[in-house]
């Protein structure tokens, strides 16, 4: 078979204004950027305001691998097969960051026949937001360390009197807004700014501080969960970037800095409108990861998408546990909004990686092994699927579960997996098929297609697992016991007094967004399959009053990735044609 790459340039495309008329978008609400990207004014929705909105399916999968076990794949397929049997449909995905794209992942444009075109835009810097992202954060960063610099030099009453403004006192061992940047640099997680000549000052204070990835900043979950323009705006001044001396937060309000990042942002809020392979209309938007965000696109996508088709396709990031919870608790809460339908994406390889018969160690690579027909391992790794299916249900909504075949894959063991789900007794609305959207584009796709329109008949009763009149402790609770099913949390020193602090500052009404690994369903990597006898252990709790939740770091989770020693950029080239080889 050809490579991604190759596939995507084989294959003619569809101007983007035809893809937006087709969609129901008009020009007035377009602004092309070429000729095969436009960005949506979110000011469509008010000229929809009338219509009713489509089904929302949201795509989850189960534990994945670290290569990803075909989420996106299948969101596209799907919505190609949907296309194929007549229904309108648009896909929702996010914008892929340059870390994974560059480090093990890979791309996430998809695969094969069930890619957005072109997928070396998407998978670089297509129309610029999370550089938006990236500049907005940052340029809070020097806002802060300016004032820090400026309050300190001149003494708090003098800065007063010759600025007119108030001195924030900010208290530099207080400092929670770091700096970004969107790729993978482990040596950037801890430094110190400020460094000075002894005796200087001129190159600022000296302090710790360090670098996420964009896609955990607090802004790129904003711009995610914004209702419009103006709700981004609010946000973006309540977030906290550090406390005073008096313990009191300091916000981007505070530093008077919050509008001219809603100014550097003003652009990313438009999602950008795409095609898949097939033509179907998709929007591209926000990109959080779902292990250090809540890793799922933007609230505004979802609504022009279920206001212009009848089926909305949508990804939450890793497996069901992930990007799923934070989807249903985070996202469907503050938007008001739930699925009416999951879609739990299975591979035989990932079933397989979860049964605990392979030794699988971090940043190495699968062993062959487990790509061979294995009876044994699938038996032992299906407990993982059936964990994920029944954490689906438990959100009140119907399930299908798509097995995603890879070329390796065998029908009779692809079959066998089938049966296996088919014969298990789930007490609500699950169904199953294999889906060969890789190899076969809508086409592989159409008895998904299918099974997901069945599926949508079934009204969901959509219900979240905790509401925010909760307290935290209560939420991080639920989220560990019903959500994870494990036994409950165990909060550190540092944490308990944050929780503590949150509470007296009269937090407790947000969501909890944890910070966890994807590689297992509770905190610890090594537990495959469907463990239960676990305690997830919250090292520290943050503050993202603009995002609407409290972040919980639980166990030795980064918010800085690495690169591994063969990373997927030793590929990548380019030829003298702008012709691009190697990405993936
Ligand atoms: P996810 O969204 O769940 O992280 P992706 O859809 O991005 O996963 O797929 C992960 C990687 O696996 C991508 O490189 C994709 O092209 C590849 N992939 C997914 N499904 C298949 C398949 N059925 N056959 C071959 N490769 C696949
Ligand atoms: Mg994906």
């Amino acid at each position: 078979m050809k490579s991604d790459i190759q596939i995507c340039r084989d294959t003619t495309l569809t101007p983007i204004e035809q893809i937006a008329e087709q969609a129901g978008i008009l020009p007035d609400d377009l602004s092309p950027q070429g000729s095969l990207k436009a960005k949506v004014k979110p000011s469509i929705l008010n000229r929809l305001s009338d219509r009713k909105e489509g089904k929302l399916v949201l795509v989850t999968a189960i534990t994945p691998t670290p290569l990803g076990e075909g989420k996106t794949v299948t969101t596209i397929g799907l919505a190609q097969g949907l296309a194929k049997i007549n229904q309108s449909v648009m896909a929702c995905i996010r914008q892929p960051s340059m870390g994974p794209v560059f480090g093990v992942k890979g791309g996430a444009a998809g695969g094969g026949y069930s890619q957005v075109a072109p997928m070396e835009k998407l998978n670089l810097h297509l129309t610029g937001d999370i550089h938006a992202v990236s500049a907005a954060h940052n340029l809070a960063a020097a806002a802060l360390d300016a004032r820090i610099y400026h309050e300190q030099r001149h003494g708090y009453d003098a800065f007063e009197e010759k600025t007119g403004l108030k001195a924030l006192r900010i208290d530099i061992n207080r400092i929670s807004w770091k700096r970004v940047m969107d790729h993978n640099d482990r040596a950037l997680r801890m430094i110190t700014v400020g460094n000075n000549e002894p005796g200087k000052t001129i190159n600022g204070i000296a302090r710790e501080d360090g670098f996420d990835i964009s896609a955990a900043s607090e802004l790129m979950a904003i711009l995610a969960l914004s209702k419009d323009l103006k709700d981004m705006r609010q946000r973006i001044g309540r977030t906290v970037m550090a406390y005073n001396l008096d313990g009191k937060p300091v916000t981007a309000e505070d530093l008077k800095v919050a509008g001219a990042m809603a100014v550097t942002m003003c652009e990313a809020i438009e999602p950008t409108l795409m095609q898949t392979l097939e033509g179907v209309p998709t929007l591209i938007h926000a990109g959080p990861f779902a292990n250090i965000a809540h890793g799922n696109s933007s609230v505004i996508a979802d609504r022009i998408a279920l206001k212009l088709s009848d089926f909305t396709i949508t990804e939450g990031g890793f497996g069901s546990d992930m990007g799923f919870e934070k989807a249903c608790n985070i996202k469907a809460q503050q938007a008001d909004r739930g699925p009416d339908c999951a879609v739990v994406v299975a591979t035989l390889r990932g079933l397989k990686a979860n049964s605990g018969l392979y030794d699988l160690r971090p940043g190495q690579a699968l062993p062959e092994a487990i790509f061979a027909p294995d009876e044994q391992a699938l038996q032992a790794g299906f407990a993982n699927l059936k964990w994920h299916i029944r954490n689906a249900a438990k959100y009140g909504i119907p399930v299908v579960v798509a097995i995603n075949r890879f070329p390796q894959d065998t029908d009779a063991e692809l079959t066998q997996l089938k049966a296996m789900v088919e014969a298990e007794e789930f007490g609500c609305h699950v169904d199953v098929a294999i889906s060969e959207a890789f190899g076969k584009g809508g086409e592989g796709a159409i008895e998904l297609a299918n099974a997901v329109v069945k599926a949508c008949e079934t009204p969901a009763q959509f219900k979240p697992l905790y509401n925010l009149e909760q307290t935290l402790e209560e939420k991080l609770m639920t989220v560990a016991e019903v959500g994870y099913g494990g036994r409950g949390i165990e909060l550190s020193e540092l944490a308990k007094n944050q929780l503590a602090e949150l509470k007296a500052l009269g937090h407790d009404n947000l969501a909890v967004c944890m910070a966890k690994t994807p590689l297992s369903i509770s905190h610890d990597p090594s537990l495959k399959g469907a463990p239960t006898d676990f305690t997830i252990p919250i090292r520290e709790l943050k503050l993202c009053a603009g995002a609407g939740f409290i972040y919980a770091l639980c166990g030795n989770v980064m918010t800085m990735p690495g690169l591994p020693e063969r990373p997927a950029f030793m590929e990548m080239d380019i030829d003298e044609d702008g012709n691009i080889t190697g990405l993936s």
